[in-house]
């Protein structure tokens, strides 16, 4: 690994496609979640940090050099209503660990997840349930269409042994990233989606530079030409970022618009 002061205009001669990971990268992390059922009603709420205008501003110059890309575990509501006044040119959300992509007006599903996927979602998610049961005070679930995101105040051991039961396969991961467990199918992944992405837009994956903080970012560091870790003790990638832990996304952006002036 090297420190991204090291980049040069060589390395990015050839960039067409940035992309960003958000919790950590672009918006700071913690979230809280809660679900309140009762017999009749159920009460959802979500609270997360927001976007800065400063974080908001840097990528809108981005986006005047590069084709910009968030992707994220959230889901394409969410991040369609915090990445709003960036969209549509130039500007892409993928979201939920690389399921879906949204791109000029239209939300694509990057796979089709086979019936055999969705029933042993339905499993999972059903233990997990009881599970939540038990311990309401400790966890809940995140909506979304497909990954299974369970937040939880510790990384609680009974949801790998629900993982064992239901996917003795071993189809699906399931990753602790400090404030929830992913769960979903192998198949799709964040290094998958920004493959499918740059398809889309016409350029070579070669052409990318994808940045992240987590396990769950690992795909697409890999997969990218470039890989940028913004906190190299959970990931490692081809470059790391030196500053700001909690926003690495920043040192990024002001490095590629330095050297692409
Ligand atoms: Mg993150």
């Amino acid at each position: 690994m090297k420190p991204l002061q090291l980049l040069t205009y060589e390395d990015i001669k050839d960039l067409k496609l940035v992309v960003f990971d958000v919790d950590g990268v672009t918006i700071k992390k913690g979230t809280q979640i809660e679900e309140i059922k009762t017999a009749d009603k159920t009460k959802f709420t979500i609270s997360t940090n927001n976007l800065t205008p400063e974080m908001k501003d840097a990528l809108f110059k981005l986006k005047q050099k590069y084709f910009v890309a968030i992707c994220s575990g959230r889901s394409s509501l969410y991040l369609t209503d915090v990445f709003n006044d960036l969209l549509w040119d130039n500007f892409y959300l993928i979201s939920e660990i690389g399921i879906f992509t949204l791109i000029d007006g239209e939300l694509k599903q990057n796979k089709k997840f086979e019936r055999k996927y969705l029933e042993k979602m339905k499993l999972i998610k059903n233990d997990l349930s009881k599970l939540v049961g038990d311990k309401p005070e400790m966890a809940d679930f995140e909506l979304k269409q497909f990954l299974i995101t369970l937040h939880a105040s510790y990384e609680i051991p009974e949801v790998y042994e629900i993982m064992k039961k239901n996917d003795p396969e071993k189809e699906f991961y399931c990753l602790w990233n400090g404030e929830a467990f992913d769960i979903a199918p192998k198949i799709l992944d964040k290094g998958e989606s920004i493959k499918f992405l740059a398809k889309e837009l016409g350029i070579g994956i070669y052409q990318t530079m994808a940045s992240g903080n987590g396990p769950n970012d690992k795909s697409m560091l890999d997969a990218a030409g470039i890989g940028i870790t913004t906190d190299k003790k959970s990931v490692e990638a081809d470059y790391y970022t030196e500053g700001n832990e909690e926003l690495g996304g920043f040192e990024i952006i002001n490095k590629l618009l330095e050297l692409s002036k």
